[in-house]
């Protein structure tokens, strides 16, 4: 049984994320998606909504479940049996950071195995920052995110 987890803060899930999510559900036994809280970013969805949101957007997964966690990321995967972390890699900036990353995980966990990812080259040039701000000018986000969560942001910004 081959576990991965796909972390990150998910504020909200995109239509990359998704992509992600795709490949290594066809890559691993099980694949969970970990949500950080990271209250240092101020994400705009509390943890339990960005929960809510990729439980409904990886419905179709049978093998892809989401779990909320703040913490060490490698003490998680062993907890849950994971040997590999899932990262996209977009674009060469994502690198150095994802290395560094990778680096350190390695020298806290030998036996947790980093594994970048491209996603579809017309996601590479989304992230969730950019949804948000095109959102708070009332630009289309449709092509960025599934209907559900377009209308969650909406919602979100008008009550902000
Ligand atoms: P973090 O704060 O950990 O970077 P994000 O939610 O921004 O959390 O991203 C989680 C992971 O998904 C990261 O590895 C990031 O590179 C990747 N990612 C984000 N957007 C995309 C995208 N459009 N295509 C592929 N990977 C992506």
């Amino acid at each position: 049984m081959k576990t991965a987890l796909y972390p990150g803060t998910f504020d909200p899930l995109t239509y990359g994320h998704i992509d992600i999510i795709g490949r290594a559900s066809a890559l691993f036994d099980r694949v969970i998606v970990t949500v950080a809280k990271n209250p240092k970013k101020t994400p705009l969805f509390t943890a339990e909504e960005r929960e809510d949101m990729i439980r409904e957007a990886v419905k179709s997964w049978p093998n892809v479940t989401c779990e909320i966690f703040d913490g060490l990321l490698v003490q998680f995967a062993k907890d849950r049996q994971a040997t590999a972390l899932i990262r996209g890699l977009r674009v060469i900036s994502d690198f150095e950071y994802e290395l560094q990353m990778a680096h350190v995980n390695r020298r806290l966990a030998q036996e947790v195995v980093t594994i970048l990812m491209m996603p579809g080259e017309k996601y590479t040039y989304l992230n969730s920052s950019i949804v948000k701000e095109v959102a708070s000018f009332g630009g289309d986000i449709q092509s960025f995110v599934p209907p559900f969560i377009a209308e969650k942001i909406k919602i979100k910004l008008i009550q902000k």
